[in-house]
């Protein structure tokens, strides 16, 4: 057996073992995705909004303070 061919067959080998550890490795670290933010609806246009930008008012939800006060302009 020649020495090249060797060499050839032992690159061969540690590529297979340097694929392998790789594709182990992405198996057990999946992406992490950030969770998707809490999502509400405004009651008086029925957009949705995240937790964070949502304005609460007894137990409903706006998008903003103008269709709170509309809502509750409404509001017998
Ligand atoms: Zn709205």
């Amino acid at each position: 057996m020649g020495t090249i061919l060797r060499l050839l067959i032992l690159a061969g080998i540690v590529w297979f073992i340097y694929s392998f550890i790789r594709r182990t490795l992405a198996q057990q670290q999946p992406p992490q995705q950030p969770p998707a933010p809490l999502m509400h609806q405004c009651a008086e246009c029925g957009v949705h909004i995240p937790q964070h930008e949502a304005i609460l008012f007894e137990g409903l939800y706006f998008c903003g303070e103008t269709h709170k006060n509309n809502y509750l302009q409404r509001k017998p």
